[in-house]
């Protein structure tokens, strides 16, 4: 059973229109939506991958007790297991073969696919809308049950999630793989203030050494692109493998772990993780997340605060 399926979601996360649900901040700047209550610490963690990237959340729309537009099917917001994310930048885009118009960074949501994941099995915790043919970018929705989700998730952490670069990349993430490359050795050229080849800006001379360095691990760099699994070409992506090895989390200043050789991250486990399900989940209904729960009674109850349990990543 597709776990976009309103069967699959009532099974784990009943019942429609009537859900125990929190108010779950998304963002650094006050926006919120009720999701959920077994489903919080997925959003939770979404948050924070927003705030790493910069990604200003004006909007969230969770909770919203209706049929899907047009149809008579419900909603996944009838459930509070879904959230959009500024609906005027991440329009639904309800024709087929549509373009998909967005402004969630490419990487955000390659983190989202890749790394929020259950440690118990690896499986992504949420579904982008973007990946429906009718694109509803605006729209993620949770796909792990409440038990996957307790026994726990990997979530950002600290500014991990800014490390990981790509080829074209600039910023801080970039220099600190600079930094470890030329600690360690590598010749990144007369680039930068210092003339040290670091200058933060993802070019030629940092994905040749990154790729020697990977390519002397055994290092090889997966990305979830429209739905599968790809290997990316040596050099040109520092993603959670790489930085394990540079045992870069809270290193800042110290000089990379060259690591041992031989120890190849493991693709086998990532197929398992599709999504399929291509039922688009259009409009959102207006519903934003600056306006109080339609449904609950009296006082709407204290802001979600629970924790976050920032656990370490399965080895790769
Ligand atoms: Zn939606």
């Amino acid at each position: 059973m597709s776990r976009l399926s309103n069967t699959w979601i009532e099974t784990h996360y009943p019942t429609r229109c009537n859900v125990p649900r929190v108010k779950a901040l998304i963002g650094d700047s006050g926006t919120y939506g009720w999701v959920h209550r077994d489903a919080a610490v997925i959003f939770e963690a979404l948050s924070l991958v927003f705030i790493a990237w910069g990604y200003e959340v004006r909007s969230a729309g969770s909770y919203n007790c209706r049929r899907i537009k047009g149809s008579r099917t419900w909603s996944s917001h009838s459930w509070a297991v879904s959230d959009d994310i500024n609906p005027d930048t991440n329009p639904w885009a309800p024709w087929v073969g549509g373009r998909l118009v967005t402004d969630l960074p490419d990487d955000l949501i390659a983190y989202v696919e890749n790394e929020l994941v259950t440690v118990s099995g690896g499986l992504p915790v949420l579904f982008w809308g973007g990946r429906w043919n009718r694109h509803d970018p605006m729209h993620f929705q949770t796909i792990a049950t409440p038990a996957e989700t307790a026994a726990g998730i990997n979530t950002p952490s600290g500014g991990i999630v800014s490390q990981y670069v790509r080829q074209g990349s600039s910023g801080p993430g970039v220099g600190e793989l600079q930094a470890h490359l030329i600690g360690q050795g590598f010749d990144l050229g007369r680039w930068g203030p210092l003339n040290d080849g670091l200058d933060e800006s993802y070019g030629g001379d940092t994905t040749a050494a990154l790729a020697q360095w990977q390519n002397a691990l055994g290092i090889v760099e997966y990305l979830n692109v429209s739905g599968s699994w790809a290997a990316q070409d040596p050099g040109t992506y520092a993603g959670p493998r790489t930085w394990a090895k540079l045992g870069a989390q809270g290193n800042k200043g110290e000089k990379g772990d060259p690591g041992e050789p031989g120890v190849a991250g493991s693709p086998g486990v990532k197929g398992e993780r599709g999504v399929e399900g291509p039922q688009g989940d259009p409009g959102a209904g207006g519903s934003t997340g600056t306006k109080g729960d339609p449904g609950a009674k009296g006082d709407p109850g204290p802001v979600y605060i629970g924790t976050i349990e920032v656990v370490p990543k399965q080895a790769p």
